[in-house]
């Protein structure tokens, strides 16, 4: 893409961000909820960094990639400052290390090997604490990725052993319906598997994350408890 083919199909993204910021209050409210308990992540894939600093500009906080080797070029013109990066797709074992240089938070753990080589190689790059949520596989689609739902508090409980990382909570990647309405039972079933993961403490001292909802049906997530939504299409436009 030439610059001002980029700058002309960026064109509107302050104002498509507007949309979905005034969707997500209006959402929040009908909820009775506060509207600092959603934090918005925009999903940069297949968008340039020149689209990303533009939100930045707009005050967008929290940024979303699905591939290591796409965010990498895009981290390092944004920087790391201002946005706190989030890896949501699911990884290759030997991405985890430049995963880990590069990203905030991973919302796509969803095995305890994936998660133990996440806890040695921030050990061994002396990464602090890595901020985590498991992904959760809600679908029965065999091909998704996520920990099935009998092997969820096993996974979790045994994280609570890796020092180096620290579970926030949980994310999901429902199946695609054109309703919104169709998901809500999946996002009300994530709420529920985070609250028993609450109450047995399992996400520190917090009440654990619930990171649903993009671009179809963000706003039936924030209904059902979303803390973070994933929303791409609705603010960067289509994917080509
Ligand atoms: C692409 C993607 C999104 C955003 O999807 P939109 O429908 O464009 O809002 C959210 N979460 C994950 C994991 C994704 O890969």
């Amino acid at each position: 893409m030439s610059r001002v083919e980029a700058l002309l199909s960026y064109s509107g993204i302050e104002q498509r961000l507007e949309v979905v910021q005034a969707r997500i209050a209006a959402a929040a409210q009908r909820a009775k909820r506060s509207l600092d308990e959603v934090t918005l992540i925009a999903i940069s894939k297949t968008h340039p960094a020149a689209a990303i600093k533009q939100l930045a500009q707009s005050g967008v906080t929290d940024v979303g990639e699905n591939r290591v080797q796409e965010a990498e070029g895009k981290i390092a013109e944004v920087g790391r400052d201002t946005i706190r990066w989030h890896l949501v797709g699911h990884l290759q074992a030997n991405k985890v290390r430049k995963a880990v240089k590069l990203f905030d938070v991973v919302h796509s753990i969803d095995s305890i090997d994936l998660a133990e080589r996440f806890n040695r190689i921030c050990d061994e790059e002396q990464r602090d604490q890595l901020e985590v949520l498991i992904q959760v596989e809600l679908g029965g689609e065999a091909s998704k990725s996520g920990v099935k739902e009998a092997e969820l508090a096993a996974l979790a409980k045994s994280m609570a052993s890796l020092e180096r990382l620290k579970l926030i909570g949980l994310m999901t990647l429902p199946p695609f319906f054109d309703d919104p309405n169709a998901t809500r039972p999946y996002f009300a079933e994530l709420r529920a598997l985070r609250d028993k993961l609450a109450a047995e403490g399992l996400f520190g001292d917090g009440p654990g994350e619930l990171s649903m909802g993009m671009t179809n049906d963000f706003e039936v997530a924030i209904e059902e408890g979303a803390t973070m939504v994933r929303v791409g299409t609705a603010i960067f436009g289509a994917r080509t």
